[in-house]
């Protein structure tokens, strides 16, 4: 027995480290969300950017063919201007963010950055004129400076650093042992959900793409992390065409337009004031909000007076 565990100690060891090879490229494959299939036309051109207009054009989309899950989706988001996505959850909001990154060809309809359909355009340059920031962002089994660089390779220590002051983890970086050399992901230091978006928004910094898609989010988010959130959020889609899969009140209010998708399809859209006069979906949306806030609030003072 004895002579056998020592090879199977060293066969685990040697499993380990190559499955954990794997989990990197599992976890790069998820943030990306990559499936295979999509491949680049032949002789695709890189994507030439000059504005960052983006335009969805009666997108369907399934990903299994029985079950439709945008069933003609048009918008457009002019340079420099931020779109809105509300709705509730299993609607197609992320599938949306899914399809301007061109992980899943659509089956009907077009999606044009700057008139330029991104089948005809190579992925690389597609993805390399998009910053995302997903619902749920996957650290690497790396350095949490290497996880903010994946942004940007060739950034340098000061950039990186700037970067996370700028999406407000800078401080909360530099407070650790190790400080940016600590190790996060599975092997290292687990980062809440509101810590491995801010990770994301400082990668998202040092990318400085023409074409921002963020998935807010808030579930498990304390208002005050919220409120740090909000403001690296604003400072990075300053400027820039934005996407924005929206649950807080304040990044709605001022977006160009609201898109309140539900059941795949677009079913009100218009202005936070347009909307609100509406009475429908949306003004629903927010009453039970509000309602909520309130509830909280009264809960707070509550507290306090005990
Ligand atoms: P939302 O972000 O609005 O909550 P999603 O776009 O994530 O909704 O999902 C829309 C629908 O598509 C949901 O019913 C979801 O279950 C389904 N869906 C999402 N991803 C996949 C996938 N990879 N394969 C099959 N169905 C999926
Ligand atoms: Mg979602």
């Amino acid at each position: 027995l004895m002579q056998l565990s020592v090879p199977l100690n060293f066969i685990g060891f040697i499993y380990r480290e190559i499955r954990q090879g794997l989990t990197d490229i599992e976890q790069m494959f998820d943030l990306l969300d990559v499936p295979q299939e999509v491949v680049d036309r032949p002789g695709a051109e890189p994507l030439k950017v000059e504005e960052g207009t983006v335009e969805f054009r009666d997108v369907h989309f399934a990903y299994d063919p029985d079950r439709q899950i945008l069933k003609g989706i048009s918008f457009k988001v002019a340079a420099g201007k931020t779109v809105a996505i509300v709705g509730p959850s299993g609607a197609g909001k992320s599938t949306i963010s899914r399809l301007l990154f061109r992980f899943y060809d659509i089956q009907q309809g077009a999606i044009l950055v700057d008139g330029q359909d991104i089948r005809d355009v190579a992925q690389e340059s597609l993805r390399a004129a998009i910053g995302m920031v997903p619902q749920d962002t996957v650290l690497f089994n790396d350095t949490i400076a290497y996880n903010i660089r994946y942004g940007r390779t060739d950034a340098t220590e000061a950039e990186v650093q700037k970067a996370a002051e700028l999406a407000q983890i800078g401080s909360f970086i530099e407070a650790l042992p190790a400080g940016y050399k600590s190790m996060v992901g599975e092997r290292g230091l687990k980062l809440s959900g509101g810590e491995k978006q801010r990770v994301a928004i400082a990668r998202t910094i040092l990318k400085a793409p023409p074409i921002l898609m963020l998935d807010e989010a808030t579930s498990a988010l304390d208002t005050h992390t919220e409120q740090e959130i909000q403001a690296a959020l604003d400072l990075v889609s300053r400027g820039r065409t934005t996407i924005v899969i929206a649950h807080r009140l304040s990044t709605v209010i001022s977006a160009d337009e609201i898109i309140v998708l539900k059941d795949g399809r677009i079913a009100e859209r218009g202005t936070h004031v347009d909307l609100l006069r509406e009475r429908g979906l949306y003004a629903a949306m927010w009453d039970r909000q509000r309602e909520a806030t309130e509830a909280e609030e009264r809960l707070r003072i509550a507290r306090e007076a005990d």
